[in-house]
């Protein structure tokens, strides 16, 4: 048993009593995003109810998942907390970094091999604060979340957007960046905009062809890669409870798809069916003990309109399989719809690769479906005319289809099984093509299509469809193909039709497996030492950040004034720099290289106010750094959106940049820098931006007196003798401040765990 029986009891115990109190406090029935969200604050309930897509909140989730590209840099930081043990239940699953190429065993082998020292350190590292850690191969994350850890009513985050599809079974899951997953193991409280609620009523029942799939896919369409930004989208209605609980996963997982902060279904008997059958009965047990609770109240479901900011239907006897593409997710064609598209829009119709699983589409439902396509296939003489891939979400998935045939039936297809990780999904793919400037076509039951995603390729045209519709469309070749309509030739030269695919929910034997890849941490982890070579290039221990030294920053130089959008990539770029997010100094050489540079409209050169040359950022901030000479960054509005990239506010703090002035912040950067020990200031007049030039030496003055609530001055002295006094704005609290004077929360963080 790899789940925490005891810690679900507890929230089970409170959970009527507190949904009780946060309906008496609402003055009205709750939706089930509601109820957790209630259940689960950190300092109680407040005097009023809180205002959907305004107010900031702490909450306590109840467990935290890592995968292991992100966890790199969220332990480094938990080590320095100080702390025995992580505050909750907490994962680590190895699962992005292993390349698809040949096949599962092969690949596996390599990525062992390539990435020993990280696999490495994150097993340590999970071994000695007691985190369950997932091994290379075990599966993917939210796979083996669904599989072991999910459980109704509960709160969770992870380091990983699609973290959201265990609202399958009936959670708040929620994708954050490593800083906050490193807060919450460390025992601080997360904090989230209490988000605004989308409700999706489904009616119906799914048949034939269509699958959970179709319903997301609509979906996408209908609310667009934004329509879901900061609001929870809550599936409930008849059609609802009709969906088997790994298919609500699906639809839950591809949330993250149109920007939602999480998608949820209520707790029925296919979630507590899904628990039963992945040896949970006892956590089925609990939650059918206190049932009503874990479902939006009636009243709601009946009268969606007055308590949701947004309703949807869908009629699920009436959805048609759907194919969304290309380049985005939420371009939704109805297959009938879907061959024309592909002509007037002059798309590759050859389809070179199909792709099926991932963590959105590997269930034994998935799978045994698409597999009564292939067995139809090989008794009717076809083969797959397109490359045919199949990624098992989990060695509980792989083994237990392989048991009852169906690896060896896609094998008959002419399939190739990979392992079961991520890998073409997030361009882990070293895709064999013999040109790669051909326009071409993919099609993958994954969940995201934007450009490159899969292999990097812009040429490449991506769409996304149900496992049944990839494998169709694989054997055919052809993306114009309507496995509904339209019959195959095959080798004979007889035409003939697919029958719509068939499958089981759960495995009529019952999963099975030998060795699912999970290692249980060291009980007393005080003896296991973690084992960093001084000379990697991958992975650096974290020193902790100096404490600020009490007087006013003086003489700062400007490191760079940023003109326009600059995200955190521009910040902290991606692509081939990941595979230094596990070590600050090597990553810290893309700092600031995608900001454009006010003076000259240049990316990544900027005057070195020392020697009067200009050079790239990072080696102008390493030559102030040399000297001991503080910067500033100026920045303009909705400096650091995107994604919450911890890096992005740790290599500034690293190399030595001490504020960060803009026209305005995104707020969870913001709240990254100040977690970090930095200034984060805006203009009292954003017409002062204008007043910031290229030599400035710039005083932060007032910080002596650093409240809340109380502007800070800023001198500017301009090359030319003159100077100029400015106020800035900044939103620290009283805790926030006494970050800035740690220099840092986690220092903050270790005196406690230390004293
Ligand atoms: S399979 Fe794809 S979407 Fe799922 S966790 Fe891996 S990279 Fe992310």
């Amino acid at each position: 048993m790899v789940f925490d029986l005891d810690m679900i009891q507890k929230v089970y115990a409170a959970f009527p009593a507190k949904v009780a109190a946060a309906r008496a406090l609402t003055g009205g029935p709750l939706t089930l995003s509601e109820k957790i969200l209630y259940t689960h604050l950190s300092e109680g309930l407040p005097q009023k109810a809180f205002i959907r897509g305004k107010d900031y909140v702490d909450f306590n989730p109840d467990r935290v998942a890592m995968q292991d590209a992100t966890a790199q840099m969220a332990l480094l930081q938990f080590m320095q907390a100080g702390r025995p043990k992580v505050a909750v239940p907490s994962t680590v699953h190895c699962d992005h970094l292993i390349q698809a190429e040949s096949g599962a065993v092969a690949d596996l082998t390599k990525a062992l091999d390539k990435n020993k020292e990280v696999f490495g350190f994150l097993a340590s590292v999970s071994n000695k604060y007691g985190i369950g850690f997932w091994k290379p191969g075990a599966g993917i994350i939210h796979q083996v979340i669904l599989e072991n850890y999910a459980f109704p009513g509960a709160l969770m985050i992870g380091t990983d957007s699609h973290t959201v599809n265990a609202g399958g079974l009936g959670m708040v899951a929620i994708g954050v960046g490593g800083a906050d997953a490193c807060d919450v193991m460390a025992g601080l409280p997360w904090e989230l905009k209490f988000p605004k609620l989308i409700g999706v009523k489904l009616t119906g029942k799914m048949s034939g062809w269509t699958s959970a799939k179709d319903v997301i896919l609509k979906v996408a369409g209908i609310l667009t890669v934004k329509g879901g930004t900061d609001a929870i989208v809550e599936y409930f209605g008849p059609g609802a409870d009709s969906i088997s609980c790994t298919g609500k996963g699906t639809i839950c997982n591809m949330g993250a798809e149109i920007g939602a902060t999480t998608s949820i279904f209520s707790y029925d008997e296919k979630m507590a069916e899904y628990l039963r059958g992945t040896s949970r009965k006892a956590v089925a047990d609990l939650a059918d003990g206190i049932r009503e609770h874990l479902r939006g109240d009636d009243e709601v479901y009946n009268n969606p309109e007055k308590y949701f900011d947004q309703v949807i239907e869908i009629n699920l006897s009436e959805l048609e399989p759907h194919i969304n593409g290309p380049f985005t997710p939420d371009l939704a064609w109805p297959i009938s719809k879907f061959a024309a598209a592909v002509k007037e829009n002059g798309w590759p119709s050859t389809l070179e690769v199909g792709l099926i699983g991932s963590c959105t589409n590997s269930s034994y439902e998935d799978i045994s479906r698409a597999a009564s396509l292939a067995e139809q296939a090989v008794n009717k003489g076809l083969k797959a005319k397109s490359e045919f891939t199949i990624t098992p979400g989990s060695e509980l998935v792989r083994f237990t289809i392989q048991r009852d045939g169906f690896l060896s039936i896609f094998d008959k297809m002419g399939g190739v099984v990979l392992a079961n990780a991520c890998g073409p999904c997030i361009g882990q793919w070293a895709r064999h093509t013999n040109d790669p400037n051909r326009k071409n076509s993919i099609i993958t039951s994954f969940n995201r299509n934007f450009a490159k995603r899969n292999d990097g390729n812009p040429n490449t045209h991506a769409f996304v469809a149900s496992p049944e519709i990839v494998t169709a469309l694989a054997l055919a070749g052809d993306l114009t193909f309507n496995p509904l309509t339209d019959y195959l030739t095959n080798a004979n030269g007889e035409k003939v039709k697919l029958e719509e695919p068939k499958g089981h929910e759960m495995p009529p034997n019952g999963f099975a497996v030998e060795d699912a890849g999970y290692q249980v941490p060291a009980a007393d982890g005080s003896d296991v030492t973690i084992e960093v070579s001084p000379t990697s290039d991958r992975l650096q221990l974290l020193d902790p950040f100096a404490a600020w030294e009490g007087i006013d920053l003086k003489g700062l130089k400007l490191l760079i004034k940023a003109k326009g959008k600059c995200t955190t990539d521009h910040i902290s770029m991606a692509g081939p720099w990941l595979k230094y997010r596990g070590h600050l100094d090597n990553i810290s050489n893309n700092m600031l290289i995608g900001a454009l540079n006010f003076f000259n409209e240049k990316t990544d050169n900027v005057k070195n106010q020392l020697t009067g040359e200009y050079g790239a950022v990072p080696a102008v901030q390493r030559a102030y750094k040399a000297e001991g000479i503080g910067s500033i960054v100026v920045g303009d509005e909705n400096y650091g959106e995107g994604s919450s990239r911890e890096h992005a506010a740790m290599e500034p703090r690293h190399l030595g940049v001490r504020a960060i002035l803009v026209k305005s912040f995104a707020r969870i950067h913001e709240t990254n820098l100040k977690k970090q020990g930095m200034l984060g200031l805006t203009f009292a007049d954003k017409e002062d931006y204008n007043k910031i030039l290229e030599d400035d030496s710039i005083d932060i003055l007032g910080l002596t007196s650093f409240a809340p609530g109380k502007q800070l001055s800023i001198q500017l002295n301009h090359k030319d003798g003159t100077s100029e006094t400015i106020l800035v704005n900044h939103t620290y609290n009283e805790n926030q401040i006494e970050w800035f004077k740690a220099g840092g929360a986690l220092n903050i963080i270790r005196s406690k765990v230390g004293a």
